[in-house]
């Protein structure tokens, strides 16, 4: 599909999806350097905008402050965002049909979704005589590039991780840079950008929570991560301290290069860094795995897990999903990830694996409310996250270990701080008694201001028979 011919009197509409920056994209660097004319246009999406139940959704309102900033950013260079609210399908051949481009150009998107969009609107240029480039740029290695000796793809992580920094070289995180006088001005006042309201959602507490969108934002926070990367490897694990990136929904939006990641992770050459760099690699382990295996969207990896039979309670599920399970781990991740959008890598394994293992309950179940709050949602890495938990997925945790949310608990998050902050009514409790507040005494719920069954939930379930039902339960799969 890459036409590297030098199209220097010509002109190119590049086509803004999950790359929402101007620094370091390969597709807009391709057309910059290609191009004479390079118009700009991003496009909210109704197909899947209009699925979304709550119209006060962070990931709207974030993509809408950096379209907000990439608009402006485009302006200051001399050019310009059309910015669209419809179906790309159509709206992307007809403009550009009407700016008269003789190319779209855009980067990779690998989600089913998006590969039957992209189909679509290839088609169509096609019939009107525009060809349609396309590049990768969200993954570091993509699709066939990583593959076994036997030419297939990888199944399981540390093989894959292996290959992958052997056949990495300096090529794999150039920075792409493009002439910017290339950029064209279209005449701005045809495309505003639309107010969130007319886009038919609210705002959210994106700003109260210091979340900062666009480039700006992602640099900002990349800043702040630096001089921390060297610790990661011991503070990842830990909720109740700053010791991860918090860089997910730059990711998952373009906001930040993957390669700018990958150039800070080398040059640092630490301990830190590289176990860094290791959850990089695993964004593109699963971003292949669902490019080679789609099945996984709809069902478990290995396909025998389909047959797995769940109790699917709805009342459980509610109270998971409320932060009410009576399990301050758990109920303090979920009220994180409602409240904020986030949750903590080691949070998301514990409460996914409560839900599964400890309530019974569909994975599915699961993975579509995090698909709903999570502001990083992706369906690769959230899908793989989830199988693994459930033990579907292709490297996943084997099916007869299941987590402990007591002694989870007491490792990551002791202190109780991280606790307190989501479940103020357990304030009061001692570090020693707050993991497992249904053991306390009388005497001790009145001294800690905690009445369990009043002031916080007793325990829905009771992990030790939970665990023997769902060891039985698998076995018998
Ligand atoms: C059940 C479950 C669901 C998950 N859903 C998502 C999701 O929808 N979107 C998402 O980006 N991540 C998901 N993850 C992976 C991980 O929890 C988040 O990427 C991480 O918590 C984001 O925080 P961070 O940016 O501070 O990560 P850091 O620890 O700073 O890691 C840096 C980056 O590496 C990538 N990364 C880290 N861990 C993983 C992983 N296990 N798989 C794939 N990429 C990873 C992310 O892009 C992340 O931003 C999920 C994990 C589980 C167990």
């Amino acid at each position: 599909m890459l036409n590297t011919h030098q199209q220097s009197d010509k002109k190119a509409l590049f086509w803004f999806r999950r790359d929402l920056r101007i620094h370091d994209n390969h597709g807009l660097s391709y057309a910059l350097n290609h191009y004479e004319s390079v118009f700009c246009v991003f496009v909210f999406d109704r197909n899947i905008i209009n699925q979304l139940k709550n119209k006060q959704d962070r990931r709207v309102e974030f993509i809408w402050r950096s379209i907000e900033a990439l608009k402006q950013s485009l302006i200051k260079q001399g050019g310009d965002l059309i910015v669209l609210d419809g179906a790309p399908n159509s709206l992307i051949p007809d403009l550009a049909k009407q700016l008269k481009v003789q190319t779209v150009v855009t980067n990779h998107d690998y989600e089913p979704y998006a590969l039957s969009r992209d189909n679509q609107v290839e088609t169509q240029l096609k019939d009107l005589g525009i060809q349609f480039l396309t590049f990768k740029d969200q993954a570091v290695f993509e699709k066939n590039e990583i593959l076994t000796a036997q030419n297939k793809p990888y199944t399981v992580f540390t093989p894959y991780k292996n290959n992958w920094l052997k056949q990495l070289s300096s090529q794999h995180y150039t920075y792409f840079d493009g002439p910017t006088k290339h950029f064209a001005k279209s005449s701005s006042l045809d495309y505003l950008l639309p107010s969130l309201t007319d886009l038919g959602f609210i705002e959210t507490n994106l700003t109260t929570l210091k979340i900062k969108a666009g480039e700006s934002g992602a640099q900002e926070l990349l800043n702040e991560f630096i001089p921390r990367m060297s610790y990661y490897h011991e503070r990842r694990d830990f909720p109740g301290i700053r010791g991860v990136s918090y860089l997910s929904i730059h990711l998952r939006f373009g906001t930040v290069s993957v390669r700018e990641l990958v150039r800070q992770a080398l040059q640092l050459d630490n301990k830190g860094s590289a176990t860094w760099l290791n959850e990089l690699i695993w964004r593109d382990f699963y971003f292949a795995i669902l490019w080679h295996f789609p099945h996984v969207a709809h069902g478990a990896f290995k396909k025998e897990w389909d047959e797995l039979v769940f109790e699917n309670n709805p009342q459980l599920f509610n109270a998971w999903c409320s932060g009410l399970t009576g399990y301050p781990i758990v109920d303090a991740a979920m009220r994180q990830l409602t409240q904020t959008g986030f949750m903590h890598n080691r949070l998301r394994m514990i409460s996914a694996s409560f839900l599964v293992k400890d309530l019974q309950i569909d994975w599915r179940w699961g993975e579509a409310f995090f698909s709903e709050h999570l502001n990083d949602f992706d369906l690769s890495a959230n899908n793989g996250g989830w199988q693994w938990s459930a033990s579907t997925g292709c490297d996943a945790q084997p099916w007869f270990r299941i987590f402990n949310p007591i002694t989870q608990s007491e490792k990551f998050d002791s202190e109780g701080s991280f606790i307190k902050r989501y479940c103020p009514e357990l304030k009061d409790i001692p570090p020693s008694k707050i993991h497992a507040p249904w053991l306390l005494s009388a005497l001790e719920q009145q001294q800690y201001h905690c009445v369990i069954g009043h002031d916080y939930p007793a325990p829905i379930i009771d992990h030790k028979i939970a665990r023997e039902k769902t060891l039985a339960r698998y076995k018998l799969n």
